[in-house]
């Protein structure tokens, strides 16, 4: 290999050499080595062909070059600086080399003839499955079609990935425009001091007199929830639904258009039964029949808790005639009545509850909690290099105290790090042998409240859950033992795959679990009884409507990937508003723009797929009643679900795994009595 510090074994990692100026070259040099090892396969015979010297080393054709690109991607998250120019060169690189990659006729061929070669029995199931699945990616991606066919899907492709991206430039310039002006101090009543400092600031760098609230996450939080003023409040509400968004109109149709072109130029429908075709949900139908059912039976709690809502707002103003508007209750958050209606029922002060969870007692209960569940242990390493000193490394052991996998944990919010939280795999290590000779290498990466000079990190309740739901994917990955790592945790199914993240979440409420990872980070003291059921209660408030505010956007989505093009009385903005309406009860505003901001489906890759975070959830709340019923601390009802659920990544269909854990496919009803849904 040439000297640079990007360069390595796979299943190394250097974070102290990194240097991002070796990017450009270790593309290159890499990228070679991909087409150098393709050409190599596609000389073979095809009476010569074999899973091994084609599909294996088709799919090991490009592991430097992803593990490059992944690492680079990383740092630029976590990192940033020099690191984001190299992100940015290395995906285009990479996206220019799957395209080419993924309509390559000769790898194709290649495949089917292995196809033919191989019989069925000859092979594993696992390697059938891999075989079957990368031959009908192929045919998803268009390889087969004919050659002015082929030219048009890729047109659509290229003007689809340019409207993503502009449709993220659009929204990026649209929230910087975005904000209110208000004249006088008392409009903003109920914002914390700094907020209202900035908003002087802001006015004054505008040269105007008062207070701009610029649009932001956390700004309008906490204008929704906390600021007294009724007319604040509704003018940020219309400003966040309405500034900027129009550009991206066009952008929206077109998408919707070119989307339903392609799936019709792949033989398909719709758009939804092209994207879904390989996952839990099969079809648009399906998921969408998923959602009315479930919208159905949610929309008489979701009623009564406006109503009740409504009566609470009414006695808070003082004022019987007052109606809920949008501005109120269009949130998946508490906003303003909601959040005092919360206060008063439960009487959570989060600066107090937030002492009784250092993140280092979270953790350490988080580890106990594995060890009891999947006979793991956890050993910090202090010599593995880290990419910033905040960096911790564990390394994780079985049963038999082999060494499964390493995680590096970057905790804390800084400047130049990406928002939010995530978990992601360097490398996964290949188990055909049936032995562990390497560990899997994977981060978690989240934004959560740092320590400072005198007190350590304290963490809210949802930042706990935060560290429990990353962890919950990582653990899938750590105790994989497939057989092929290409069919890992990171290769299942998308609708599934926030099963076992989103399960984990619900440890952290169980009172046997809550004593592990709670005491005073001063007095070392168990948390109060009483608090501790106060968050229970808590964690109940407002759930129908929370998922109400979820039907509205799964919703929206599937309808415009199957019906679209709508009948022309109909256009997509007020499909979405009609929804809205339904869902509310109340009428949508006729300025609600809010559809030109779902940046899931028009700028990233959930298009027809956003009904997947309430699938996942059906699923993770079947599987936890399982665990209610022998109890959530049951160590053999914990390896039985690592060796029938995560242990297997994607190695079968997902619903496999369902059916082998529950023994029976999964239903919405155990979701439905956690959420106290009556059927
Ligand atoms: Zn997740």
């Amino acid at each position: 290999m040439i000297k640079n510090s990007l360069l390595h074994p796979v299943s190394e990692l250097h974070f102290d050499r990194y240097l991002a100026k070796d990017t450009r070259a270790a593309l290159l040099f890499t990228e070679k080595l991909v087409w150098e090892r393709i050409n190599r396969s596609l000389e073979i015979p095809k009476s010569e062909r074999t899973f091994q010297n084609t599909v294996r080393a088709l799919t090991e054709s490009s592991e430097e070059f992803s593990a490059l690109t992944n690492t680079v991607s990383h740092l630029d998250s976590v990192l940033g600086g020099s690191w984001s120019a190299a992100d940015t060169q290395a995906t285009q690189v990479a996206s220019k080399l799957y395209n080419e990659l993924g309509l390559h006729k000769g790898i194709y061929t290649a495949l089917l003839e292995v196809r033919e070669v191989m019989k069925p029995k000859s092979l594993t199931t696992a390697q059938n499955k891999l075989l079957d699945d990368l031959i009908r990616d192929y045919k998803r991606g268009g390889v087969a079609l004919p050659p002015t066919k082929k030219q048009k899907l890729k047109e659509i492709n290229e003007e689809l990935s340019k409207i993503a991206t502009k449709f993220g430039q659009n929204y990026a310039k649209a929230t910087d425009k975005c904000g209110i002006m208000v004249a006088n101090r008392a409009q903003l009543v109920g914002l914390g001091e700094e907020t209202v400092l900035t908003a002087k600031n802001e006015a004054k760098l505008k040269k105007l007199e008062g207070y701009w609230v610029q649009f932001s996450e956390p700004n309008y939080l906490a204008v929704m929830s906390q600021c007294t003023d009724k007319t604040t409040r509704r003018a940020m509400y219309k400003a966040a639904k309405t500034i900027g968004l129009k550009p991206n109109i066009p952008l929206c149709l077109r998408a919707l258009e070119l989307r339903r072109e392609k799936a019709i130029l792949l033989g398909y429908k719709n758009y939804a039964d092209f994207a879904l075709e390989d996952r839990m949900a099969k079809n648009g139908k399906i998921a969408g029949s998923f959602l009315d059912k479930l919208s159905n039976l949610y929309m008489p709690t979701i009623n009564k808790e406006f109503k009740e809502l409504e009566l609470f707002a009414r006695e808070y103003e003082n004022d019987p005639m007052l109606r809920l508007g949008m501005a109120d209750v269009d949130s998946g958050l508490d906003w303003f009545y909601a959040e005092k209606l919360r206060n008063k029922l439960f009487d959570i002060d989060e600066s107090v509850t937030r002492e009784y969870f250092p993140i280092s007692k979270v953790i350490f209960g988080m580890f106990e909690t594995l060890s009891i569940l999947y006979g793991v242990s956890f050993v910090k390493n202090t010599k593995l290099k880290r990419w910033h000193e905040d960096v911790e490394v564990y390394e994780i052991s079985d049963e038999a105290d082999k060494h499964i996998a390493t995680v590096w944990c970057d905790w804390f919010a800084r400047r130049q790090k990406h928002g939010g939280a995530w978990m992601n795999g360097f490398f996964v290590a290949d188990r055909s042998s049936g032995k562990v000779e390497k560990p899997h290498l994977g981060y978690v990466v989240a934004n959560l409240t740092g320590p400072t000079p005198k007190k350590p990190s304290l963490l809210g309740i949802r930042e706990v859950e935060t560290i429990w739901h990353e962890f919950g994917h990582f653990m899938h990955l750590a105790l994989g033992r497939t057989e092929l790592e290409e069919q890992s945790m990171q290769d299942i199914e998308w609708d599934f795959v926030e099963a076992p993240s989103q399960i984990f979440e619900n440890w952290v409420w169980q009172p046997d679990v809550l004593a592990k990872i709670t005491s005073h980070y001063k007095t070392d003291k168990q948390i109060p009884s009483v608090v501790i059921n106060k968050l229970l209660a808590a964690r109940q408030f407002r759930i129908a409507s929370k998922a109400g505010r979820q039907f509205i956007l799964a919703k929206t989505d599937i309808l415009l990937h199957t019906e679209y093009p709508l009948n022309k009385t109909k256009d997509p903005l007020q499909l979405h508003r009609d929804i809205k309406t339904q869902a509310y009860g109340i009428t949508a505003e006729k300025w609600d723009l809010e559809l030109m901001s779902f940046a899931h489906i028009f700028a990233g890759g959930y298009a027809a797929g956003y009904y997947s975070y309430k699938w996942a959830e059906a699923i993770e709340a079947d599987f936890f009643e399982k665990f209610k019923q022998s109890g959530v601390l049951n160590p053999k009802l914990g390896r039985e679900y690592r060796d029938k659920v995560l242990a297997r990544g994607a190695e079968v269909k997902a619903e496999h795994l369902v059916r082998d854990f529950l023994g029976r496919d999964s239903n919405i009803d155990a979701m439905l009595r956690r959420d106290g849904i009556k059927t």
